[in-house]
């Protein structure tokens, strides 16, 4: 398996993105271990563990596998593929599991539970941090609150789905790294809706 395959699987992230992705775990795990919160199926997590691999690091990734608002029944992003329908709920967990498997990764660790649960029991320091889990202004800006302390200085903060205009997508992505800009980050690069901040 390699990085051109990454593409097929299920999931929001876009080649280019991933790429990027890919490229600033490269980067900034020489520093420490990653930390992702929303995993889905791994798409992210697996562009993310190729670029860790090379120091030697993991990547920890976080998510109920429950879906966020808008994978639920009804809703604009429902998947029937992830539909367990005898418990009634998304579950997202098999289709990680196949595709750690399937590109026989070795540094992912997943993580079943709440981004706001898990950090107040978390006591190290990461490197990147990667905030792709719920996209409302709640949601995002606990994860952006909870974890965002953990980041060594010289580490990076990673958010996607930053649209300027509202017509586009959701605010609260956006608002996050807003907050950020104010707080210690600066700009690293950024590729379409992804962007890198480093701390200090
Ligand atoms: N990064 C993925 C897409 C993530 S979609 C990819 O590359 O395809 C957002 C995910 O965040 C969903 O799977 C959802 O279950 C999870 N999520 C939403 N809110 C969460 C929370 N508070 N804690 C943990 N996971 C959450
Ligand atoms: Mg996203």
């Amino acid at each position: 398996m390699n990085l051109n395959e990454i593409k097929e699987i299920k999931g929001f992230m876009p080649n280019h993105e991933g790429m990027a992705l890919f490229k600033w775990a490269q980067k900034f795990s020489k520093l420490g271990h990653i930390l992702e919160i929303g995993t889905y199926c791994g798409k992210s997590s697996i562009y993310l563990s190729f670029g860790a691999k090379k120091n030697d690091k993991y990547v920890y990734t976080i998510d109920h596998h429950k879906g966020s608002e808008e994978h639920q029944f009804n809703e604009e992003y429902f998947d029937h593929e992830i539909y367990d329908k005898l418990n009634k709920r998304i579950n997202t967990f098999p289709f990680l599991i196949r595709n750690i498997n399937k590109f026989k990764i070795k540094n992912i660790v997943p993580i079943i539970g709440t981004s706001v649960e898990i950090s107040s029991k978390w006591q190290s320091q990461i490197s990147m941090l990667f905030i792709d889990g719920g996209h409302s202004f709640e949601s995002a800006n606990n994860d952006y609150e909870h974890w965002e302390p953990k980041i060594v200085n010289g580490g990076c903060l990673v958010i996607h789905d930053i649209f300027e205009n509202p017509d586009e997508g959701g605010q609260a992505p956006y608002e996050i790294y807003q907050k950020a800009l104010q707080n210690n980050y600066k700009i690293y690069e950024r590729v379409d809706t992804i962007i890198c901040l480093i701390k200090g």
